[in-house]
């Protein structure tokens, strides 16, 4: 399948208006009326669909996942969502007559995924086992016994509909409906298959591998073409959606690409300046905490933080600095405190304040809505 992004000449990283306007551009010297040649018209039909997929953004999320957004590359590039519809405008798909296939396209099915931020961050194999219908295996779809098949309904006469004659007060009028002996089908089995009964189709447990890509996040869904549900009658299966739920992790608050992490030090330490060793997803990373470091300044991992979704990048750890005030301070150093406080002309022991008391711990849990 071609790249969708080379299809319409833009970059991976290309705004939906970027998209649109290379899209016009080519659309112009593709288009029927300007130039009608199969071959060109093939093309403009590629880059059609192309376009339908990335000017969704949700449908562009699944391609950049490494599904197909809907973009259907079998029998010659396209038929998935919009796009079909519009051909079958144009074309005329509807007001088909005659018996109704009994083989059906399946439904699509979704699994939910829990990972952890380690493994959002750098992606992970999974196995998953999901309970879906799948082609039966006795008769392998037919829905008939073995060795029979399904024969022309005496009472529709194959054609899957009967028509009646109805007076009505604008004369007479012909009405069709679905042959209620054959469901419409033309053809009736006689001889069902006792596993199915004659759906072509059972439930069963499926083991699916599946490469969850590194930089997912909750929300993200991708897709695995023909892995959903089998159709009726041992019709082509649905596409099978895996959809990401991410973990709470202990002590990283995650806000896209980039992480964020509170680390305690005492206030001897942020007034003298001090090396301290943080737990990143990476292992243990050491940090210079500068002296005089106040309470709620930050300290940048640049590449620390979360992997950029079909990118090699990573975003930057934040760590948060908490300058902790002690407590339960003995005789000795209490008198040293005052000593201290005395020798800067500081004044102890009243209540005079100034404003800004609303906790950091509290703005930071705020704006990360935790
Ligand atoms: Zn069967
Ligand atoms: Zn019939």
């Amino acid at each position: 399948m071609s790249d969708l992004y080379q299809l319409l000449n833009v970059e991976r990283g290309a705004s939906q208006d970027e998209i649109k306007k290379a899209y016009r551009k080519i659309a112009r010297e593709l288009h029927p009326d300007v130039n009608p040649d199969p071959e060109v018209q093939n093309k403009f039909k590629e880059v059609t669909a192309a376009y339908d997929v990335l000017s969704d953004p949700q449908k562009r999320q699944q391609y950049d996942m490494g599904g197909r957004g809907g973009f259907n590359d079998f029998g010659g590039g396209f038929g998935g969502g919009g796009f079909s519809d519009i051909m079958d405008a144009f074309f005329g798909g509807g007001g088909n007559r005659g018996p109704r296939a009994r083989m059906r396209q399946g439904q699509d099915a979704l699994i939910r995924v829990q990972v952890t931020l380690a493994e959002a961050c750098f992606g992970t194999d999974r196995e998953l086992t999901i309970e879906s219908a799948v082609v039966c295996p006795t008769c392998t779809g037919s829905g008939c016994t073995s060795g029979t098949a399904p024969s022309m309904c005496q009472v529709c006469k194959g054609r899957g509909e009967t028509q009646q004659i109805q007076k009505s007060f604008l004369g007479q009028v012909m009405t069709s409906r679905a042959c209620a002996t054959c469901s419409g089908f033309g053809t009736v089995i006689q001889d069902p298959c006792r596993e199915c009964a004659g759906e072509g189709r059972v439930r069963a447990r499926q083991t699916i591998p599946v490469k969850i890509p590194a930089g997912v996040e909750t929300g993200n869904r991708m897709q695995l073409a023909g892995r959903g549900e089998v159709g009726a009658g041992g019709g082509p299966a649905g596409d099978l959606y895996v959809e990401i739920i991410e973990e709470e992790h202990e002590f990283l608050v995650r806000d896209g690409d980039t992480l964020h992490m509170e680390v305690e030090i005492s206030f001897a330490a942020a007034a003298l300046g001090t090396k301290i060793t943080v737990e990143t997803l990476d292992g243990q990373s050491e940090i210079s905490i500068k002296e005089g470091t106040q309470t709620g300044s930050t300290v940048a991992l640049k590449g620390h933080g979360m992997t950029r979704l079909r990118s090699n990048s990573r975003g930057d750890l934040i760590v948060h600095i908490v300058v902790m005030t002690p407590t339960k301070l003995t005789r000795d150093q209490e008198k040293i405190l005052k000593e201290f406080a005395k020798s800067r002309g500081e004044v102890v022991g009243d209540s005079h304040t100034k404003g800004k008391n609303q906790s950091f711990l509290g703005k930071f849990r705020d704006s990360f809505g935790r």
